[in-house]
């Protein structure tokens, strides 16, 4: 490849996978073109294409650290648009063992609604002269060559053929891309799945800055065996909260809003449930169901078809309450930039799917071990192995700052997950934490 860019390059699904992948791809081909099937407007705006846009999406800090780089300035932006920012040690998190210790960790978290950022990639990305995005249009299937071992374009709805020399697919958690391989000849990939039968119910709340709480979000955690309801609220841009109540093992949250309220009071972390109970709301109430670990293993095709790239929830659906899948997907737009520059369309589409699967190991097992726990039949001993040292972690956070620090990097994958290993002294105050105090 040239630094100016040759070819053509297709980006099927013009989400949050498709924007920051178009991105990497402006650098090095001629033409860049998203193919989107939803409207798409400048605005911040809920698409039906990605329903769970109703949600709180938290960025994690090696995501955002990422963004930034693709991005310079987008922090920023999102702040002036009223997105606040403050340190994750400082948020309460209430686990069945007791409160978070309140520590500075230098991991900034900044909490918008998912519109706002997705808004703010896209008018940067369609900012790049080499880059159009085609909204209200449908890829149908990818189209390999009659030896099919290299990508000749995409079928979109009409049976147009639009021809590329690289194809990435972002279709997300719902993509149809197996059956369509399958059409063109290639197997249907393994499919991995843990499920914890989870599900989120959301509703925005006007947020009154006169009186601000010492916290920007706060969450209770569910856990397998026994805590299967949770929730989080989180300041949004517009003086809004997100209040999300989680239900995990089949519960979930009523879209009632008597229910809704009735389950927030169930909850132990009395900051949900004071928004839910003073606060005005904003809007309808939104559920998404359904929500297990889905990893299908492109990776293990051989040989794979050159010029062919999934990447993002069409690749791996992660478990969202571990917020990982917008910094994993950030992660594999830029190791397939990488392994572009190296290697050259036909040859580098083999390698992504590799490497991608080496850097999906860890934040697969981080939010699938502990979902383990509700059906622990037929798991790998080394997946329960896993489930059983983060259980046993997470009961240790209330009485140990230093190890929650670790363990907060490690989860936002700034830090390798042998540094929890490190023994670490129990902080002698931290007990006190313990109980629902911290509130
Ligand atoms: C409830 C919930 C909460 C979450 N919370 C977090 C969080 O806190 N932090 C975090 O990092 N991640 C979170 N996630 C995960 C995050 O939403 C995804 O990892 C991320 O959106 C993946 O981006 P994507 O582009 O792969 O998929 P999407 O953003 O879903 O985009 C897929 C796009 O493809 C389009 N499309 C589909 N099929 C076609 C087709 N045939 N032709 C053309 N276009 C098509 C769709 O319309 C859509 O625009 C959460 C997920 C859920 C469900």
């Amino acid at each position: 490849m040239t630094p100016e860019g040759t070819g053509r390059a297709l980006v099927v699904g013009g989400g949050y996978a498709g924007l920051v992948t178009a991105r990497v791809l402006a650098d090095r081909f001629d033409e860049v073109t998203v193919l989107e099937q939803d409207h798409v407007t400048a605005a911040p705006e809920h698409r039906r294409g990605t329903p769970q846009s109703r949600h709180p999406h938290a960025l994690l800090a090696r995501g955002a650290d990422l963004l930034e780089g693709l991005f310079p300035g987008l922090r920023a932006e999102l702040r002036e648009a009223g997105a606040p920012v403050s340190d994750f040690g400082q948020f309460p998190m209430l686990y069945p063992a007791g409160w978070s210790p309140r520590v500075r960790t230098g991991l900034a978290l900044q909490t918008f609604s998912r519109p706002l950022l997705e808004a703010a990639i896209r008018r940067r990305v369609l900012a790049h002269p080499r880059v159009r995005l085609l909204d209200r249009t449908r890829a149908e299937r990818v189209v390999l060559n009659d030896a099919r071992d290299r990508v000749i374009g995409v079928r979109t709805t009409g049976d147009a053929l639009r021809p590329a020399d690289l194809v990435v697919v972002t279709t997300g958690r719902n993509s149809r891309l197996p059956a369509g391989l399958s059409t063109a000849g290639l197997p249907a990939p393994d499919v991995l799945r843990v499920d914890g039968k989870l599900s989120y119910t959301s509703r925005v709340y006007r947020r009154d800055t006169a009186s601000p709480p010492d916290w920007q979000a706060s969450l209770q955690a569910t856990l397998a065996p026994t805590a299967r309801r949770g929730g989080t609220v989180v300041a949004l841009e517009d003086d809004r909260w997100l209040v999300c109540l989680f239900g995990a093992d089949g519960q979930s949250a009523p879209t009632d809003p008597a229910g809704f309220a009735a389950y927030a009071d169930s909850l132990a972390n009395p900051h949900i449930k004071d928004v839910v109970t003073r606060a005005e709301p904003l809007g309808s109430i939104y559920r998404y169901g359904g929500l297990g670990g889905q990893w299908r293993r492109y990776d293990r095709i051989r040989p794979w078809p050159g010029g062919l790239a999934v990447l993002g929830d069409a690749l791996c659906v992660l478990n969202p309450l571990y917020g990982h899948g917008m910094t994993v997907a950030v992660q594999q737009a830029v190791l397939l930039a990488r392994e572009l520059d190296a290697h050259g369309p036909a040859d580098a589409c083999a390698r992504f799917q590799r490497r991608s699967a080496r850097t999906l190991l860890l934040p697969w097992y981080l939010s699938t071990s502990l979902d383990l726990g509700w059906r622990p039949e037929g798991a790998s001993v080394q997946a329960l192995l896993a489930r059983r040292y983060l259980a046993r972690l997470l009961r240790r956070i209330p009485d140990d700052p230093e190890l929650y620090r670790r363990f907060l990097a490690v989860q936002h994958m700034t830090a390798s997950p042998l540094t929890l290993l490190v023994p670490s002294a129990r902080g002698p105050s931290a007990r006190a934490r313990r109980g629902g105090e911290r509130s």
